[in-house]
């Protein structure tokens, strides 16, 4: 029996569905103190049409994120959380067979290990570049090289997407680059999904 929920055979409802979870994960990046990176994951179960767990990029619980911390770039990278760590360990073994969508920066390799390691499905998030010194293109094309050889999914946002959502493409392309003095941006059409 086919599940009405998994999408099977109706791209329509899964690109409706796609579009509203990359807008909740938008929505709930902005919850992150970060002043320089937002990012937000929304872990979906499709088959019980159902949100397991949103997370968003911040210190551990208890730990001050006070603005001195925040502001220096090499410290806040050694004790940050990941939008998707937060939102994994929050679901712990309920990832099993979800989806994540992924808004604010493209996955990274240690997210896509996690990710992989959690029995996540599918990944909806930023493709990285390929061929630039930018860091997050580097372990964002590595953690696709990653979940490619383990069996997931992943779907580049498209920028027909965010239009559909009202985000601004350059906002939703620009990453935090610690290893750059400028501003990263993404390509959306680099792996295949809608170019706009
Ligand atoms: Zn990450």
């Amino acid at each position: 029996m086919t599940n009405p929920n998994t999408f099977e055979n109706r791209p329509d409802k899964q690109a409706k569905w796609d579009g509203r979870y990359i807008g909740l994960a938008h929505h709930i990046a902005q919850w992150s103190k970060d002043p320089r990176a937002k990012v937000g994951a929304v872990l979906v179960n499709q088959a019980y049409a159902r949100i397991v767990a949103t997370g968003f990029n911040g210190f551990p619980s208890n730990v001050e994120d006070s603005a001195e911390r925040l502001e220096n770039k090499a410290r806040k990278l050694e004790m940050i959380l990941h939008a998707e760590q937060n939102a994994l360990l929050h679901a712990g073994r309920d990832a099993r067979h979800c989806d994540v969508y992924v808004v604010g920066k493209p996955v990274c390799n240690v997210c896509a290990t996690l990710l992989i390691q959690s029995g996540v499905r599918r990944v909806v998030a930023a493709a990285p570049r390929a061929g630039t010194e930018s860091y997050w293109d580097k372990v964002g094309l590595l953690a696709i090289e990653m979940m490619r050889e383990a069996g997931v999914e992943f779907v580049p946002i498209s920028g027909a997407q965010l239009d559909a959502i009202g985000l601004n493409r350059d906002d939703a392309r620009r990453a935090e680059d610690p290893f750059a003095t400028h501003q990263a941006e993404f390509d959306f059409g680099v792996f295949g999904g809608s170019a706009g």
